[in-house]
């Protein structure tokens, strides 16, 4: 007979680790599963907006390997101008160890992980949910969390995270000379220019130099070549790359199904990431403390399980559509004015202050949205025109 558990979580990132956490905590008897052997590594920028350290029981000293409170802004090498958050608005980390700390937490708090573990088959019966996975381990439980990310296979095989938009990203981990490394501290430098949206950027680590891009999905094919051209325009051209790594990141729009009785999706499975920033690392730790509380509640006969999307609802999707609402703005005026739309963003430091705030858990973006009324009704119009 398989082994049977309240609550079987699939993937071990920020969002598996922390539903596990809070699972366990909470005294449920759970299981967590990863395809990989941690700590492994995931391409990311590594950009941890400080707000992130609200919701974590613990610190995240341990890994992190540096702070930023400097954003260098630049449209295609040109324009370039710096701003000043006073204090640190995000810790840099790599995601091997970050994403570690998160499971280390999961099993203290007794969550049983299994890695190198990728499930290959879900039933979900009136009864519960059991999985399979390669090399024919079987466990059963009452319920599952499918956090396994943007490509999200389990979430496929429960039918749900159908119809969610996506993008395409690419990471270069850069051994650049030290007195580069050096030099780039406590600065997030961004790189604008790319159309219709997008931007490139090179975050600052121990021993590396993050690089990346973000791009709309179909110039994925585009992205290796555009972090080429922009490490020559950093004088990063010949430095050697210690790791290159491509991965799609997944938004969720609208009312597309995240959950149902048994199974529901958390973080990149259920496309909860930023479309102003593309960050996803905050939103997959929120909605992993969500799918732990939902699951509680089925547990306890409280709500049933679908009851987590309205939650998702309620609690991230006004978040997450003000950061859509931002981004069109934001690129709107990029695209149609570069230069003029730069110089006043730096003349008039609202836009920025207002994107330290929100990283700093000071602010959301829905409170800055309305707090600039045309905005809506500006960003609403070319949403209509998309
Ligand atoms: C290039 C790039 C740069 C980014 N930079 C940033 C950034 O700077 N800041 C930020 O906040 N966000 C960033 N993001 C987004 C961020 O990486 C994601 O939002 C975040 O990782 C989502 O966490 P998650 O737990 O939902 O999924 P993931 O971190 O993707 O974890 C999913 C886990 O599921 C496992 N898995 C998958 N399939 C299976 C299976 N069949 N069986 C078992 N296990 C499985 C995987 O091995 C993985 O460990 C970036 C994304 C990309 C692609």
């Amino acid at each position: 007979m398989p082994e049977h558990f309240d609550a079987i979580v699939v993937g071990a990132g920020p969002a598996g680790s922390t539903a596990a956490r809070e699972l366990a905590a909470a005294g449920a008897r759970v299981l967590l599963l990863d395809r990989e052997h941690f700590p492994r590594y995931k391409a990311c920028g590594g950009g941890i907006p400080r707000r992130t350290a609200r919701v974590l029981p613990f610190p995240l000293d341990p890994v992190v390997e540096d702070e930023v409170s400097l954003l260098d802004i630049a449209w295609r090498g040109r324009c370039r101008f710096v701003r000043d958050s006073g204090e640190p608005f995000a810790a840099m980390v790599m995601r091997d160890r970050f994403d570690a700390l998160l499971l280390d937490y999961a099993q203290r708090a007794g969550a049983e992980f299994r890695q190198g573990s990728p499930v290959r088959t879900l039933e979900a019966a009136p009864a519960g949910v059991s999985v399979t996975t390669e090399g024919g381990f079987s466990a059963g439980a009452q319920f599952l969390i499918a956090a396994d990310g943007a490509h999200s296979p389990v979430g496929k095989m429960a039918g749900l995270g159908a119809g969610l938009a996506e993008c395409a990203a690419y990471e270069v981990e850069v051994r650049a000379p030290a007195h580069r490394v050096r030099a780039n501290r406590a600065t997030a430098f961004i790189e604008l220019g790319f159309r219709p949206w997008g931007y490139a950027w090179v975050f600052p680590k121990a021993e590396v130099l993050s690089v990346g891009i973000v791009l709309p999905p179909d110039q994925a094919g585009t992205m290796k070549q555009q972090v080429s051209a922009y490490l020559q325009r950093l004088g990063l051209g010949g430095a050697p790359v210690d790791i290159s790594r491509g991965h799609k990141i997944r938004f969720r729009r609208g009312a597309e199904r995240i959950a149902d009785d048994r199974v529901l999706l958390a973080g990149d499975a259920a496309g909860l990431a930023d479309e102003f920033t593309q960050e996803g690392i905050f939103y997959a730790i929120e909605s992993g403390r969500i799918a732990a509380r939902a699951v509680l509640r089925a547990l306890a006969g409280q709500a049933p399980l679908f009851a987590y999307q309205r939650d998702i609802d309620r609690e991230l999707m006004p978040e997450l559509r003000a950061a859509r609402l931002i981004a069109h703005m934001f690129y709107g005026m990029l695209g149609r004015f570069p230069g003029p739309w730069l110089l006043a963003t730096r003349a008039l430091p609202y836009l920025w202050d207002a994107f330290f705030a929100v990283q700093r858990g000071e602010s959301t973006y829905a409170r800055e949205v309305h707090r600039v009324p045309i905005l809506p009704a500006m960003a609403q119009r070319r949403l209509a025109q998309t």
